[in-house]
């Protein structure tokens, strides 16, 4: 029995029945990293020795027979742009290439309370921008289902380590489809949480309005046992959400019978290849035979989502990147002039050509004679499209579309058209731009490749979510597939 290769859920019962020890699990897992991270390459940064030190830690919780979680003892990978106290935390960026965080995010701060052991930082677009994970500073990864495919991105590495088993679970930000589109690519469940759901502390900043931290899992069952972990308030996050959340576990019920589920039209049109789109239409009818009313609908100001995004999004980054100066953190060109070459300097050589596009286009766009023009425009279509949902929302449950209009493509495909690229997420973003939640599970393969569906729920409704997401996976076979490395 290879451990790296169960959930989270079945470990731990194997631990609770003193069948395997936190430190066993915790070397599987090694050992899988061991065996296929020369191809995969999910990881920045890998923390054998202290997650060994903490699952022997957990280990002695266990026979001095203390109460742990249900996650206690499960090893989990965290993407780089979530700071770790004492562990470089990068953001696949050049210009943070030393920066050693004196703090941990909230997120993380709560899984190692809950006992989970860190196995590593894990690969991902500079500062969370890009759907493809190639716009690392470092290092490329790989799909593990098509090693000359992409993982997706921008939480490539994060998805790819657990599709490949080089993590049970692991962590990602979503700003406008960045956990649920390498879900999709990689066949492995990603949540985006409603905004204000997770703490956002110490999660380094790329559009802030938008940012969402969330969990990649192997099924429904960990997703809830992660957002039990990793959801609630933190007055360190001023726009963290004041309210009680609830044992996310009690939505893992295999029953969707009466429930009303609308399909957008927008998100089925042209532009979603044909072949993922029937999957997308066979998970309907599965949905349907369990006794959901699903039927069409419409969000008519879709087609605006992703102009919004790209204005917004780069405007709140040139703002949060601006503190990137070769002064406070990271990387600093030792041979300036002055301080204002050496500023120049450091932001050139440290910046890789994305970022720099958006710092570009958000400058543009929030300055003086364009801001009402671009920006304000944006920030009222944003206002549209959230209407759209809260009226699909008086009568519908939830609402469901593909994921990702196509499935992983090859590595170097897209990186020299950024347009393309950014269309990648027009399924995702306009979750992001209202703030809601949103699941993607796999539903299938097209020629040997993961095909995500998406769920859109209302705000703080992610008990639907995984109720849905559940019955499905009881009810089918695709949250089983593993890809063959
Ligand atoms: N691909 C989108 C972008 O590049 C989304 C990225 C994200 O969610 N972090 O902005």
């Amino acid at each position: 029995m290879d451990l790296s290769q169960l959930t989270a859920h079945e470990l731990h019962d194997r631990l609770l029945k003193k069948e395997v020890s936190a430190a066993e699990i915790t070397a599987a897992v090694f050992k899988r990293i061991d065996q296929v991270e020369d191809k995969v390459k999910s990881y920045l940064t890998i923390t054998k020795e202290s997650a060994m030190a903490k699952a022997q830690e957990v280990d002695g919780k266990i026979a001095r027979g203390e109460q742990v979680g249900p996650l206690a003892g499960v090893p989990i990978a965290i993407k780089d742009n979530l700071c770790t106290e004492g562990i470089r935390t990068t953001c696949a960026s050049k210009i943070l290439y030393n920066f050693v965080p004196p703090y941990t995010a909230t997120a993380v701060a709560k899984l190692n309370a809950a006992d989970m052991v860190m196995v590593g930082k894990t690969n991902m677009d500079e500062f969370a921008m890009g759907s493809s994970t190639e716009n690392s500073g470092f290092q490329l990864t790989y799909n593990p289902w098509d090693l000359e495919r992409v993982p997706g991105g921008s939480s490539g590495g994060s998805a790819a380590a657990v599709a490949a088993g080089e993590a049970i679970l692991s962590l990602g930000s979503d700003t406008g489809g960045s956990i649920r589109q390498p879900a999709a690519f990689c066949g492995v469940v990603g949540m985006k949480p409603t905004y204000g759901a997770v703490s956002r502390y110490g999660l380094v900043a790329y559009a802030s309005s938008l940012d969402q931290i969330g969990p990649f899992t192997k099924d429904v069952t960990d997703m809830a046992l992660a957002l039990n972990v990793i959801c609630g308030y933190d007055p360190m996050d001023s726009t963290s959400a004041n309210i009680k959340q609830p044992d996310f576990t009690q939505y893992l019920v295999n029953d969707i019978k009466g429930m009303k589920i609308g399909i957008p039209r927008e998100y089925m049109a042209e532009g979603i290849d044909p072949q993922v789109k029937e999957k997308i239409k066979a998970a309907i009818d599965k949905l349907t035979e369990l006794g959901a009313h699903v039927e069409e609908t419409s969000l008519p100001h879709t087609d605006y989502a992703m102009p919004a995004y790209y204005l917004i999004a780069t405007a709140e980054a040139s703002s949060n990147l601006a503190r990137y100066d070769g002064v406070r953190y990271g990387l600093r060109v030792e041979d300036a002039e002055d301080v204002v070459d050496m500023y120049m300097r450091s932001r050139s050589r440290g910046f890789g050509h994305e970022v720099k596009r958006r710092i570009m286009l958000g400058t543009y766009s929030l300055s003086a004679g364009y801001y009402d023009a671009y920006y304000l425009k944006a920030l009222k279509v944003r206002t549209l499209i959230k209407r759209d949902f809260d009226r699909a929302f008086e009568q519908y449950d939830l609402l469901l579309s593909p994921t990702s209009p196509s499935t992983a493509f090859k590595v170097g495909e897209m990186v020299n058209d950024p347009l393309q690229m950014y269309l990648q997420d027009v399924c995702t973003i306009p979750v992001n731009l209202a703030g809601i939640p949103a699941i993607s599970i796999p539903c299938g393969l097209v020629n040997g490749l993961p095909v995500g569906l998406q769920l859109m729920g209302k705000a703080f409704d992610e008990g639907t979510l995984l109720r849905v997401a559940y019955t499905f996976e009881q009810n089918t076979d695709f949250g089983r597939l593993r890809p063959q490395l």
